[in-house]
Parts: structure tokens; sequence; C-alpha cells
């Protein structure tokens, strides 16, 4: 495994790779790993010639410099984490290689990006259709991987590939959840023990709430269900909660939808989580 921080010498390398006619799978993350991001490389590992693994906290998409400021960062423990984990390349640019200069160009994802995240986040996934576009030409990946429990970011991606005609494959993985339920996020480094066992209650909101879908309630009642519940769990403040078509990312009125998710957003001990569980799924 081999840690790379300059722009120049990532993009060689990739160049070398494709060259040769070798597969290269990308695993963007911005560090702080945890079980979550290992799956993604595991299947990257086991789809491709090579593994690249970038860690980065992009400052372009925090809309709160707050939270861009205590985003939890560790390099040295996360290459611990990657030891044996057949990963080639960890790739870890500095903001100035990065960002030579404040870059003008923006993403505009349209009614995709104007609801759930992106409405709470302005700005949001200008930065990550940024970041991610540089990734994909710096590391030239066969297949890159993200994460479904940021839905919003996985669709955007996936559009922006076929809008815009990039070469590589959207893959797309499962939640990977603590034992309490709880999706795995780097934020959770910032909970206590007493924050985690209140954040694991996210996870039994969407449970119960899908549990009213299934006896038929409507997307109404649903939702009723789900909030009356968070209303009862002392310091967990919900953000949003939607019920969707996990497609177009528009609220479904009816359970007639062929794809329905509900996606979540709330405060813990003041850090932000979210998460996402299917109803229903093509
Ligand atoms: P992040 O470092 O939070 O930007 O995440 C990097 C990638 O890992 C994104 O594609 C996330 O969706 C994905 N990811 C983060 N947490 C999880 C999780 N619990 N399960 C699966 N994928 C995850």
């Amino acid at each position: 495994m081999q840690l790379i921080t300059s722009l120049e010498e990532m993009y060689t390398i990739s160049d070398e790779c494709r060259l040769a006619g070798k597969s290269i799978g990308l695993v963007p993350t911005m560090g702080a790993l945890h079980e979550g991001h290992l799956s993604l490389v595991n299947s990257s590992v086991v789809a491709n010639d090579v593994t690249i693994i970038s860690i980065y906290v992009n400052p372009l998409q925090f809309n709160n410099p707050t939270d861009l400021q205590k985003y939890p960062r560790n390099l040295n423990d996360d290459l611990h984490l990657l030891h044996g984990k057949s990963v080639d390349y960890v790739f870890s640019p500095s903001d100035s290689d990065m960002y030579k200069e404040h870059p003008q160009v923006k993403m505009d994802f349209g009614s995709l990006a104007n609801v759930l995240e992106g409405q709470y986040r302005p700005g949001h996934f200008d930065g990550v259709g940024v970041v991610v576009t540089k990734l994909f030409h710096i590391c030239q990946p066969t297949r890159a991987y993200f994460g479904l429990k940021d839905l919003q970011q996985y669709l955007l991606i996936k559009r922006m590939v076929s809008d815009l005609s990039f070469s590589t494959t959207v893959v797309g993985m499962p939640i990977v959840r603590e034992d309490s339920g709880l999706a795995m996020s780097s934020r959770n480094q910032r909970l206590s023990p007493n924050g985690r066992q209140i954040a694991a209650h996210i996870y039994q909101g969407l449970k119960r709430a899908a549990e009213a879908w299934k006896k038929g309630k409507n997307p109404d009642e649903t939702k009723k269900e789900g909030i009356s519940f968070y209303r009862e769990i002392h310091g967990l403040e919900i953000e949003y909660f939607h019920i969707v078509d996990p497609d177009t990312l528009r609220e479904v009125d009816s359970n007639v939808a062929q794809a329905v998710a509900i996606c979540i957003a709330g405060y813990v001990e003041g850090v932000r989580l979210i998460d996402n569980l299917y109803l229903r799924q093509d």
C-alpha cells in the first residue's frame, strides 16, 4: 500500500494502470474510516486489478465552518485500519494541492439537489460534484464505490456520470450498521456513549415506520408513526423525515410507487446524522 499526496503522481500512476489494461476501483472518502468504508474497499478489491482509496476532507462541500473544523481526521489511524486490506494506493492530497485556486466552476444538479440534504446544506452537492469530478480525472477509475447511506449523493453522482458521459461505473453499496442499528459514520466518533445510544433510535424509528408501511398505512400515516416515535426520544432532534421515490427523490403521496425510501436527518449532541431505509425496492 502506497500513500500518494501529489496529484501529478496519482495521475501518472492511474495513467500507467490504464495503459497496462488494468481496471481501477476508487473509493472516495473523507477518512476517519470504519467498517462502512471497508465494505466499499472490499468490493473494489474483489472486482478490480487496482484499488485506490482517497482520503480527503473536502472543504468545498461543508456549508458549516464548525462542522468542517470538527470533522474527525487521523490519517495514521486510517492507514493502520487499511493495513492488510489489499489496497494499492491511498490518495490523500493537501487542500493547497487539490485547490490551487478556489474553483469557479459550479455543479448544478437541478431538482435532485434542491431537496433533503441539498435543502438543508446549501452548496453541499456543488462541492461534492467538483471534488468527485476531480478525483475521477486524477484516479481514472473503472468503477467507483459509494455508500447508499448517502443515498442522494449516490443518485447525483450516478446522474452526473450519465449526463456528462464519464466512463466510470458507479457502484452503490448497502449501509453497514453497528449492532445497535446505528448507521456507521465518521461523525459517530463525536458522540458520547450515551449519544450513541440515543442515535441508535434513528434506525429504530425507521423500522417502526417501515412496519406501519407494511401494514398498509399510506405515506402520511407512516410519517406520523415515525415522527411520533422520535418525539419521545430525548436528545434526538429530527431535521427532516421524508418518504421519497429513491430515483427522483420526490415525496410519494400514495403506496403505488415502484420504489420507496425514507430519508432522515437529525441531530444528537450537536452532531448531524443521516440515515435511510428502503420500504420497497424496484
Ligand atoms: P464519507 O467518508 O463519509 O464521505 O464516506 C465515504 C463513502 O463511504 C461514501 O460513499 C459513503 O456513503 C460511504 N459510507 C459511509 N458510511 C457508510 C456506511 N455506514 N455503510 C456504507 N457506506 C458508507
